[in-house]
């Protein structure tokens, strides 16, 4: 069967679906295909939350009503092959699908547990595919000891969830001193693990599991200083790995220290107009080093996304490589961080200035449900320029750390920072004689000085 498209495009979570409606917003009247292995596809940010808040896979889809009000055509096969010199993909199931342009949004597959007596049942890894999270969720709720390795957001996410509701024991194991490390300064891996320890998960740093043990099924892990822990469910959670099988395989260059598809600015691969590639599948590069990075965010593939739809016909302007914002909430605690943390700042060979800042999310903090929210800026003591940013609070985090992101992304200075102008409201922010980002920038603004 022969089928015909303008823009093709493979992959249908985030990259894959913001690239489509961002192509039917730009060109209307060009026909879009999206080619997707799944009848129905998960919102990966939300399966944590299939754990415990909503309890079932299917209560955390994308809903396809987004691309049909947009007239995109959904065509649920695997893409095969990319035959480039005549520009067709073909699916497994046969079809031989033309395309003008091609959009490359394949993501990424969980990292396999290297460690022996993974292949045991009850060993998880975080699929996004709802049988295998249905099956992993029947097993969660029969379990008594479940141990969650990686203690990353989403491991710290996945153990809060697995408590929820549940008189079970949830053992995070971490490798590094604490949790979150990779992403947050030590204050804040700090306030979390409390968080997690008060909400009943027990956890372990500076441990690594060696050896997953049982017969056919797991009974317990044993850690690399000896100890045995009891698990009934194991569940991994070490990392990505981008899925560039059908771009390998279709003679579209990887590069081999990162393994993803190489693109330009404009999100082209190489030596090719007419092909793109975006999200997880995509390189990564650090807005600040140009070094390859090994941040795999859904705020950035949807980034890439845009960026790949506005340039397909045209060069329309270049991407913004990977700042990495992470956003995420333990019990009542949202944690925040974007840019660089002061401790990867200094890594980088900065010299940075700090300023925190510290207020109630309402004013007066008398109101309910107002509680504390702190906000630590970085900035380069050369020219007091933000480097990153850290919140935690309550939900207004999620847009503190957004507000912070704007201000890294224009490049703004202590000094420029303290004079920002924000909005207030009793009900909605911190009092403006205490507004946080405003209070942080004018403490470092008085250090750099
Ligand atoms: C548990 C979890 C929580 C997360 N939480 C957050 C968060 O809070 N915030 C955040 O910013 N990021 C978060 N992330 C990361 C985020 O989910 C990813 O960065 C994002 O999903 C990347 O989107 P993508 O479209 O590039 O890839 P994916 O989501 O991996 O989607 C790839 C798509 O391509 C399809 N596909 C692959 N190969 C083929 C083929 N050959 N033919 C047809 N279709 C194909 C797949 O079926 C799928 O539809 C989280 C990730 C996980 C796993």
């Amino acid at each position: 069967m022969l089928n015909r498209a303008d823009v093709v495009i493979i992959g249908g979570s985030a990259a894959g679906a913001t690239a489509a409606i961002s192509c039917r917003r730009r060109y209307p009247d060009k026909k879009v295909i999206l080619v997707r292995k799944e009848e129905q596809v998960l919102v990966p940010c939300g399966i944590p939350y299939i754990f415990g808040t909503l309890g079932s896979p299917m209560k955390n889809l994308i809903p396809d009503k987004l691309l049909h009000d947009n007239d995109i055509n959904v065509v649920v096969d695997t893409a095969q092959q990319i035959n480039k010199e005549r520009k067709v993909v073909h699916t497994d199931g046969g079809q031989d699908i033309e395309y003008d342009k091609l959009i490359i949004a394949t993501g990424a597959n969980p990292l396999a547990l290297p460690i022996p007596g993974s292949e045991k049942e009850n060993v998880f890894v975080i699929e996004k595919d709802i049988a295998y999270l249905q099956n992993m969720l029947d097993e969660v709720n029969k379990a008594k000891d479940i141990v969650i390795i990686g203690g990353g957001f989403i491991g710290a996410e996945f153990a809060d969830e697995c408590k929820k509701n549940r008189d079970n024991n949830v053992t995070i194991v971490e490798r590094l001193p604490h949790c979150l490390q990779l992403a947050f300064d030590d204050e804040f891996c700090i306030e979390a693990e409390k968080m997690l320890n008060d909400r009943g998960v027990k956890i372990i740093t500076n441990q690594t599991i060696v050896e997953i043990l049982g017969d056919k099924k797991v009974s317990a892990v044993r850690l690399s200083d000896g100890r045995e822990l009891r698990a009934d469910v194991v569940i991994g959670s070490i990392g990505v790995r981008p899925d560039v099988e059908l771009a390998e395989k279709s003679g579209i260059f990887i590069n081999p220290a990162t393994n993803s598809v190489e693109v330009d600015r404009y999100q082209r691969v190489i030596n090719s107009q007419d092909i793109f590639a975006c999200g997880d599948c995509a390189v990564k590069i650090s807005y600040f080093s140009g070094r390859p990075s090994k941040t795999w965010l859904a705020s950035v593939a949807t980034e890439e996304a845009r960026v790949a739809a506005a340039n397909l016909f045209g060069v329309c302007y270049a991407g913004f490589w990977t700042l990495g914002v992470f956003s995420t909430q333990i019990g009542e605690l949202a944690i925040c961080a974007a840019g660089l943390t002061e401790r990867q700042a200094n890594q980088e060979g900065y010299n940075t200035v700090i300023g925190s800042a510290k207020a109630t999310s309402k004013h007066p903090g008398s109101l309910p449900g107002s509680s504390p929210t702190s906000v630590k800026l970085v900035f380069s003591k050369c020219n007091g320029i933000i480097l990153g940013g850290e919140v935690s609070g309550d939900t207004c985090a999620g847009e503190l750390i957004n507000v912070i992101s704007a201000c890294i992304q224009n490049r703004m200075t202590a000094c420029a920072i303290s004079t920002f102008q924000m909005g207030t409201h009793p009900m909605l922010c911190a009092s403006p004689i205490a507004y946080e980002i405003v209070n942080a920038a004018e403490e470092a603004f008085i250090k750099l000085k």
